[in-house]
C-alpha cells in the first residue's frame, strides 16, 4: 500500500487493526476521566479495554451496519520550513465525539498506533511503547501545568506487536483526546491545492464549532489599539488604511484567524516559562485550538540553555527554545496565506460572486495587500499576547503580585542568565526559590550561604565563589521586590502562591526513560502509577508512593542523562 492522495476531503473512514488479544491496559490518567465524565467502574470492565486496544468499536453496530464509523483526518504540513505536500493522521484514528455531561465540553476520542490509515504513506500505522509512554505522560502533565494541550486517557501495550525501528520494540496505543485535532496544516493542505471551496468548508467549521463559535471571537480592531490587557501603546495597528466602503478591514474570518493567532502566543508563552519544548513545530503540529499537539522528540529543560532542542535532527536549532515564539510565528503565516483570501476580502467575504468566482482582477491586488496588512499587525498582537502572557506567567514563578517594567531586565533576564552560565536547573530554581525565607537574605553574608541551594549536589559551573556573588546580588534584589509585593509578614501566603506555579515534580527525558526501562525491560508497574501521580499533582511536597523514588525523580538530573536529545523514528 503506497502514498495516496485524498482529494475534496478533509477526512477518511478508517477501522483500526484490532485483534490485540494480549493487549494490556498499562495505565489510565484519573484526570481524563474525570474530563470526560467517565466513571472509575466503567474503566475496570472488559468492555473499556477492548476500545482502547482497538479491538471494539463501540458506536459501530456491525450487523445493522450504522452507528459511527471512526476516521482519520487529512492534512498537510510544512516539515522544517518546507511544504512536505499531504500528511494525515497515518496512525491515528478518531472514535467518537463525547461531551462530558456536567461541563459540557465536547472531545474528539482517538486512537494513536491502532494501525495504518490511507495517511500512513510508507510507515506501519504503528506507535512503539516509549513514545507512547513519553505522549501519554507529557499530555497529562502539561494539563496539570495548565498549558493548553492535547490529552491522554490510557495507555495500553501490545506486547506481541513486534514494531521495527532502530530495533524491534513492543507496540503501544494511546487514547488521546481533544476538543479538536484540527491543525494549521489542515488549512495549508486545501490551500497548496487551490481547493477554495474545502477551505471555506474548513475555515466555517472551526468558526462554528471549534472555537466557542462566531460570537466568541475578539472584537474588531480599531486604530492603536490590540489588546488592553498587553498594555503595548507601541503595537499600532495600521488599521485605518484597511477601512473602505464596503470592504470593512475585519469580517469575520480576520477576527478567527486573530483568536487562533492568540491562543498560540498565549501557549507558547507558557512553553518558555515553563522551559517545554515540542521540538517538531512543523505546521501539521500546531494546532488551531493552540494546544501543544503531537509528542515526539519533545522534552522538559533540564539546565537552562535557550540554544537546548531535544530533536536529535535539527541541526540547525529551528526548533530549539529560544526559536520557538518565532517558529510558532512563522506557521501562523503560513496560516494567514492560507486564509489570506478570506480575511483580505472584507465585507465582500460573503458575495455569492466571491464564493464561486474568487478574486476579481479588478480588486486582486488591493485583496492581497489587505491581507498582508491584516496579518502583519495581527503579528503585532501576537507579540502583545505572547509578552502579556508571558509577563504574567513569570511574575508569578518569582512569587511577585505585580509586575513592574524594570522586573524584565532586572529580574527575569538576569535570573535565566545566570541560570544558564552556572548551568542551574530551570524549574529546580523556581521551585528552590518558592521556599526561600527571606530572613536567610538579610546581609552579603547570608546571602551567598543562601545561593549555594540553588547549585547541584557536586558543585557548580565555574568559579564557586562567583557564583555565590552572582545569585546573592539577584537574590536582593528579588528580596526587596517580594517584600515591596507582599510586605514583610506574608512569607507564609507568598511560599504557598509560589508552590502553587512552581511545580516540584517534572517529566524530565531522564525520568521517561527510566521508566520506559523498567517497565519494558524490568517488568515493574508500580513506578509508573507513582510517576502518574506525581504528574498529575506535579506542586505537591510528596505522593505517598516512595519517598525514596519520589525524591529522586525530583532531584538532580544523573550526570550522563542531562539535555538527552531523541529522534523522530517512534
Ligand atoms: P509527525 O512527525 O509525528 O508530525 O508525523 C508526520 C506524519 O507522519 C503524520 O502524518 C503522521 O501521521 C505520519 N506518521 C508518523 N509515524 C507513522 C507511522 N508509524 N505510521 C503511519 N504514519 C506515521
Ligand atoms: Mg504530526
Ligand atoms: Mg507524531
Amino acid at each position: 500500500l503506497g502514498p495516496r492522495l485524498v482529494r475534496d476531503a478533509a477526512y477518511s473512514y478508517v477501522r483500526p487493526e484490532g485483534g490485540h488479544e494480549n493487549a494490556e491496559l498499562l495505565a489510565v490518567s484519573e484526570a481524563a476521566l474525570r474530563d470526560l465524565g467517565i466513571k472509575e467502574e466503567d474503566v475496570r470492565t472488559n468492555e473499556f479495554k477492548e476500545v482502547v486496544s482497538g479491538n471494539k468499536i463501540l458506536t459501530w453496530d456491525e450487523e445493522r451496519e450504522e452507528g459511527i464509523y471512526p476516521w482519520a483526518q487529512c492534512y498537510g504540513g510544512y516539515q522544517f520550513g518546507q511544504w512536505a505536500g499531504q500528511l494525515g493522521d497515518g496512525r491515528a484514528i478518531s472514535l467518537f465525539e463525547v461531551t462530558n455531561p456536567d461541563t459540557k465540553v465536547r472531545y474528539e476520542l482517538q486512537l494513536k498506533g491502532a494501525g495504518k490509515t490511507p495517511y500512513a504513506r510508507f510507515a506501519d500505522g504503528k506507535a512503539v511503547f516509549r513514545s507512547s509512554l513519553r505522549e501519554f505522560i507529557v499530555s497529562e502533565a502539561l494539563n496539570a501545568l495548565k498549558i493548553p494541550t492535547t490529552r491522554a486517557l490510557s495507555l495500553t501495550l501490545l506486547p506481541e506487536a513486534r514494531v521495527l525501528r532502530e530495533r524491534i520494540e513492543p507496540g503501544a496505543i494511546v487514547t488521546r483526546f481533544a476538543q479538536s485535532w484540527i491543525r494549521l496544516g489542515t488549512l495549508d493542505l486545501p490551500r497548496a491545492r487551490g481547493d477554495r471551496k474545502l477551505l471555506r468548508k474548513l475555515v466555517n467549521y472551526i468558526g462554528e464549532n471549534v472555537l466557542g463559535g462566531w460570537g466568541a471571537l475578539p472584537a474588531k480592531l480599531s486604530s492603536g489599539e490590540i489588546n488592553e490587557t498587553a498594555q503595548s501603546p507601541e503595537h499600532n495597528v495600521p488599521a485605518d488604511k484597511l477601512q473602505g466602503e464596503g470592504k470593512e478591514a475585519e469580517n469575520r474570518f480576520a477576527r478567527l484567524y486573530r483568536e487562533i493567532v492568540r491562543r498560540n502566543a498565549k501557549t507558547v508563552a507558557a512553553w518558555q516559562a515553563y522551559g517545554f519544548m515540542n521540538g517538531v513545530l512543523n505546521t501539521d503540529n500546531t494546532s488551531v485550538m493552540g494546544l501543544s499537539i503531537d509528542f515526539g522528540p519533545f522534552a522538559f529543560m533540564d539546565n537552562f540553555d535557550p540554544t537546548y532542542t531535544p530533536n536529535h535532527d535539527d541541526h540547525m536549532l529551528r526548533y530549539s527554545y529560544r526559536n520557538q515564539p518565532t517558529i510558532i510565528w512563522w506557521n501562523l503565516v503560513r496560516l494567514g496565506e492560507a486564509m489570506g483570501e478570506l480575511i483580505g476580502a472584507g465585507a465582500r467575504c460573503d458575495d455569492e460572486e466571491f464564493i464561486d468566482k474568487g478574486v476579481r482582477k479588478d480588486w486582486a491586488n488591493e485583496l492581497v495587500e489587505r491581507a498582508e496588512h491584516l496579518i502583519e499587525a495581527t503579528g503585532e498582537e501576537y507579540k502583545a499576547v505572547f509578552m502579556a502572557e508571558y509577563k504574567r506567567l513569570m511574575t508569578a514563578r518569582l512569587g511577585l503580585k505585580t509586575f513592574r517594567p524594570q522586573d524584565f531586565d532586572e529580574l527575569f533576564s538576569e535570573w535565566l542568565d545566570t541560570m544558564e552560565a552556572l548551568e542551574l536547573d530551570f524549574n529546580q530554581c523556581f521551585r528552590k526559590l518558592s521556599a526561600m525565607k527571606l530572613a536567610r537574605l538579610e546581609g552579603a553574608e547570608a546571602r551567598k550561604e543562601a545561593a549555594k541551594v540553588f547549585f547541584h549536589k557536586e558543585g557548580v559551573a565555574g568559579n564557586e565563589d562567583e557564583a555565590k556573588e552572582r545569585l546573592a546580588k539577584w537574590l536582593d534584589k528579588w528580596r526587596s521586590r517580594t517584600v515591596e509585593d507582599w510586605g514583610d509578614d506574608k512569607e507564609e501566603e507568598r511560599m504557598a502562591a509560589m508552590k502553587s506555579v512552581n511545580p516540584k515534580f517534572i517529566p524530565k527525558s531522564w525520568v521517561l526513560d527510566d521508566i520506559i526501562q523498567r517497565v519494558e525491560k524490568k517488568g515493574e508497574r508500580e513506578v509508573l502509577d507513582g510517576v502518574m501521580k506525581m504528574t498529575l499533582s506535579p506542586f505537591e511536597d510528596r505522593w505517598g508512593w516512595s519517598e525514596g523514588e519520589e525524591e529522586r525523580f525530583c532531584g538532580d538530573v544523573p550526570k550522563y542523562d542531562r539535555a538527552m536529545q531523541c529522534s523522530c523514528s517512534s
